[in-house]
């Protein structure tokens, strides 16, 4: 089975098409700048260059299109007809309490995820644009919904709710959802292997850190806390977002900067985290780079890398024990000083890291980073969100055609 697996974002649309029996991507790409000046597509056929084409692309639909063409394009494309799109994944950021696992979409399915628009205003309309824009040019090919939020459903109760007014959860749906999930349970699942013990024996913290970073606590296989909550503004500073603070901070704002709504939250998204203490970047490379001549910069790393230590801290304690540290996406799997700075001074936990295998293990390789005498392990392993979408994908799609 062969599954094309669709991130759809408000200006851009990735995509990756996965070969389900290889358990490999074949081809797989992105469209920018969709209704914008300057639109182009890339398209990388694996193990060949990839190839960049400016081209206007005034909707989704158009996106799509280009995508199908290059698939199927005689000279690089990587199939000989669209018959062999056998499914598409969609990843789909908000599922609210309604989804708690990947579903076949249907028409019912597309208005639920509308009706939870009010909690992800930008991701949800632009994974629907997505989803309607595949309707139209393929309708008879199977869709699967798999929601970022969908793995962290297993979350207790005290773990979930926020203390406001009871009211706040059961009439304005306020409560602790958490993102990354698809990450967090790919990583949590390849640490149980290497831990070489069924899932169900671990306690993994995750720790998912890239331009927007959450860490998990995976009990049992389960998800039983993360960082982000309501929205992804919530946990560890991020790239841009300022991650916890106290709530306080938003109504001082708004008063002493004049700032409406929009403002502040301009304010917390976009102007905070590691760009704003550092007034540099808010990519870790530059803030790497900058480390030893700017103390902003240095700064930014630290507050980054403490509260991310905080939440191992505090997950280990909420599930009593640790097994493992996952580090993923592109800061956790890339950043060595960000590494180095969480792992510090956490031997009373029983991690013994070895800080100079840390330095020099490659990049983009899974590692495990612990002395052989350390009792908990700490693993890098490259998050892949793609091939859990197209695995969950294949999965629902041979249900329904053995239902049949
Ligand atoms: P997202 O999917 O949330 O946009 P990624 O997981 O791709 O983010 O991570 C992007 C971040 O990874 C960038 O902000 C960049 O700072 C960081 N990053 C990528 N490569 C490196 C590297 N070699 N060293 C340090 N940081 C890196």
């Amino acid at each position: 089975m062969k599954v094309l697996v669709i991130n759809s974002g408000s200006s851009s649309l990735k995509y990756q098409f996965i070969d389900i029996e290889k358990n490999e991507a074949v081809a797989k790409g992105i469209c920018e700048r969709i209704g914008m000046q300057g639109s182009k597509i890339t398209y990388a056929p694996i193990g060949k260059d990839k190839i960049v084409k400016e081209a206007p692309i005034p909707n989704h639909t158009a996106g799509i299109r280009l995508v199908l063409d290059a698939l199927e394009d005689k000279e690089f494309g990587v199939i000989k007809s669209l018959k062999e799109i056998d499914a598409v994944g969609h990843r789909v950021v908000h599922g609210g309490e309604k989804f708690a696992s990947s579903v076949l979409i249907t028409d019912e399915v597309i208005d639920v995820i509308e009706s939870l628009t009010d909690l992800a205003p930008l991701h949800n309309p632009a994974n629907l644009t997505g989803i309607r824009a595949f309707k139209e040019l393929m309708p008879d090919v199977p869709m699967v919904g798999v929601f970022d939020t969908a793995f962290h459903q297993t979350m207790p109760k005290e773990a979930y709710l926020y203390a406001l007014p009871y009211s706040a959860y059961t009439d304005l749906m306020i409560r602790r959802y958490g993102f990354h999930g698809t990450s967090h349970y790919y990583v949590s699942r390849r640490a149980a292997e290497l831990l070489g013990k069924p899932i169900e024996q671990t306690k993994i913290v995750t720790c998912h850190l890239g331009n927007g970073s959450s860490i998990a606590a995976v009990d049992g296989g389960k998800s039983i806390d993360t960082s982000m909550g309501f929205t992804p503004l919530e946990g560890v500073p991020m790239g841009t977002r300022c991650g916890d603070i106290d709530p306080a901070i938003v109504t001082y704002l708004m008063e002493k900067l004049n700032l409406d709504v929009a403002g502040v939250t301009e304010y917390m998204n976009k102007k905070s985290g590691v760009f704003g203490i550092s007034g540099i970047s808010s990519d870790f490379r530059d803030l790497a780079d900058a480390e030893h001549t700017d103390e902003r910069a240095a700064l930014a790393l630290k507050v980054f890398a403490y509260k991310v230590k905080k939440y191992i801290g505090a997950y280990a304690c909420a599930m009593g024990g640790l097994d493992a540290i996952v580090f993923t996406a592109g800061v956790g799997e890339n950043d060595r000083r960000v590494r180095e700075l969480v792992l510090e001074g956490l031997e009373f936990l029983n991690v013994e890291a070895d800080f100079e295998l840390n330095m020099t293990c490659p990049r983009g390789a899974t590692v495990d980073l612990a002395k052989p005498s350390s009792k908990v392990r700490v693993f890098v392993i490259p998050t892949d969100e793609e091939m859990v979408i197209a695995k969950d994908t294949a999965r629902i799609v041979k249900e329904m055609q053995n239902a049949k």
